[in-house]
């Protein structure tokens, strides 16, 4: 019984893991530059820097010069 469980689980866990091991691992999370809401999808491109851009702001030369 508790063999066939701790398969179930396992299956799920795997099963999450393929489809997004990133997002996993990270969190939805606030911009320090303009202060949008950044989710973890958001945070994969480049344009996301912690603490000085994110896709939001990235494009924005006056929040960047300040
Ligand atoms: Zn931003």
């Amino acid at each position: 019984m508790g063999d066939a469980h701790y398969t179930g689980e396992c299956f799920v866990f795997d099963y999450r893991t393929a489809l997004n091991p990133q997002l996993e691992a990270m969190e939805t999370t606030q911009c320090f530059a303009c202060r949008a809401v950044v989710t973890p999808r958001e945070q994969l491109p480049a344009q996301y820097v912690y603490e000085v851009s994110c896709p939001h702001c990235y494009n924005n030369d006056n929040l960047a010069a300040d």
